[in-house]
């Protein structure tokens, strides 16, 4: 097992963090405090190589599946605002990857990003204001008229909603059906019934544009239905008729695939937090003097990083950091090399990754006292943009409902392998006696339900099986 970079993955993490030190942050404290959206950013990370369609390609290809993280963490070190607002556009990306046809694929998908040094953004609108973990009650509807679909309803706290220049939607066709009954729709810039709504003043990512998506009688070509007609009527037949769909493990399995990244992105705001904060005290910085009051120990008075309180904070922060970073890498490897993450490695990943920037800025906050309080210094900011990790793309407690039934799920299927194997054990002695087979079949059966191996491991032989 090798854990180290390759030589290409170490060159791009550079070219990362040089972008991020040179131009992100420089523009990071007028765009978080004007909430504009930094669009001299997003053409000079064009210019770099690190935005459009083929840098996007250029992340997919890599076989470890770690570009994209490095990506995600080295500009989030940079900005989360603005770090967002140059990916914002793969959420729609993934929307059409995921339910278009190729050639819905092919036209859309460029248009999310815009060719040469023309930048343009994609949406990807699910939210409504009574549905957003719970995305079956979604009330937007869709209409088949003539040749046609007509979208009303309102989509709320959507990522470059409004200003995007392509819109992948997802509205009911038939709201009895819940999530069964909805599907996706690709709406192109200017449509008429389409129109940017309230938009959101916030307290962190402020770089990045969020804001309701109206949509009024907004009449799109029925070739815009993602997936066509075809497969639609498909699904809805099946829903219909009470037939599984298998969607949901399907969408399971998939939001998997997508949330190491969003940990990543987290995890360079708690990195950015860490490092500043050990530049600070390394240059003297003044620390909470109540913190200071309390530490008896025999480095007291000592500078900053030589005093044991600080030091048994900084390791403990550290030591988060990797913890999340090696599952965020672990579960990008799995999602890039095809093993399953049949135990929501995915999701822990998110989660942990959140839950990390969250407690860590807060942490180093409380370690450095009152100036940290201070706009004169950025440990404000980033925890100001840790929050978000905890409640969008699946909030916290939504991760974790969804670990525990993948974990659950595994378990039972570790059982039912058990006890299929003890079943052909129990055969092969009533059918040839020779009990030898039949203890070495039921110690192997033992071994399964009780191993506790990893999701990966067990998926895998499932696979195999
Ligand atoms: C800055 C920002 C950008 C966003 N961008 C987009 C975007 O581009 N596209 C898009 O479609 N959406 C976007 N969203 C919406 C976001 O994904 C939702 O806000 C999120 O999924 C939570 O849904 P909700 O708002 O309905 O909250 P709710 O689901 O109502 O959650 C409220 C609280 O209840 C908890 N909760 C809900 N259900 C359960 C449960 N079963 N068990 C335990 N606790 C539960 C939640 O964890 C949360 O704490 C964005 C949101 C923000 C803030």
């Amino acid at each position: 097992m090798d854990f180290s970079l390759s030589d290409e993955q170490r060159e791009f993490k550079a070219l990362c963090r040089k972008f991020a030190a040179e131009v992100i942050r420089p523009a990071a404290p007028r765009h978080d405090a004007d909430e504009s959206t930094p669009w001299e950013v997003m053409k000079e990370a064009r210019i770099r190589g690190l935005h459009g369609i083929e840098h996007i390609q250029r992340l997919g290809a890599d076989p470890d599946g770690q570009l994209s993280c490095i990506y995600a963490e080295e500009l989030h070190w940079g900005c989360a605002g603005i770090a967002l607002a140059l990916s914002g556009s793969t959420l729609a990306a993934a929307g059409l990857a995921s339910s278009g046809t190729p050639e819905q694929i092919a036209r859309w998908v460029p248009e999310c990003f815009g060719a040469d040094d023309e930048v343009q953004l994609g949406a990807y609108a699910v939210t409504e204001p009574q549905a957003g973990s719970d995305v079956k009650s979604l009330r937007t509807t869709a209409k088949l008229d003539g040749d046609e679909w007509v979208l009303n309803g309102t989509k709320v706290f959507i990522t470059n909603g409004g200003i995007a220049d392509v819109h992948v939607v997802v509205a009911t066709v038939d709201p009895e059906l819940g999530h069964r009954g909805q599907a996706s729709f690709v709406i192109g810039e200017g449509t008429p019934g389409l129109r940017q709504g309230k938009k959101e003043s916030k307290l962190g990512i402020r770089a990045s544009h969020t804001a309701e998506v109206v949509l009024e009688d907004c009449r799109i070509p029925a070739e815009n239905l993602l997936g066509g007609m075809e497969k639609l009527e498909r699904k809805l037949e099946r829903a219909r008729s009470g037939k599984s769909s298998g969607r949901n493990s399907g969408a399971l399995a998939t939001f998997e695939l997508t949330r190491p990244v969003v940990g990543a992105s987290a995890l360079g705001i708690a990195q950015a937090a860490y490092e500043w904060t050990l530049s600070y005290l390394d240059d003297g910085g003044s620390i909470d003097p109540i913190e200071a009051a309390l530490d008896e120990s025999s480095s007291a008075g000592r500078p900053p990083l030589e005093r044991q309180g600080v030091q048994q904070v900084l390791a403990q922060v550290a030591t988060e950091i990797e913890a999340a970073r090696l599952l965020v890498q672990r579960a990008s490897w799995m999602g890039r090399s095809g093993k399953p993450m049949t135990g929501g490695q995915g999701s822990m990943s998110k989660l942990k990754g959140g839950d990390v920037a969250m407690w860590a800025t807060r942490t180093l906050m409380d370690l450095v006292g009152p100036a940290a309080w201070s706009r004169e210094y950025p440990l404000e900011k980033w925890f100001r943009d840790a929050k978000i990790y905890q409640l969008f793309e699946g909030t916290a407690e939504i991760q974790r409902l969804v670990i525990s039934r993948m974990q659950a799920e595994e378990y039972r299927r570790r059982l039912t392998e058990a006890a299929e194997i003890a079943a052909d054990a129990v055969a092969a002695t009533a059918s040839n006696g020779d009990r030898a087979e039949a203890k070495g079949t039921l110690a192997r059966a033992a071994e399964t339900s009780a191993s506790g191996k990893n999701g990966a491991e067990a998926g895998e032989r499932q696979k195999t099986a």
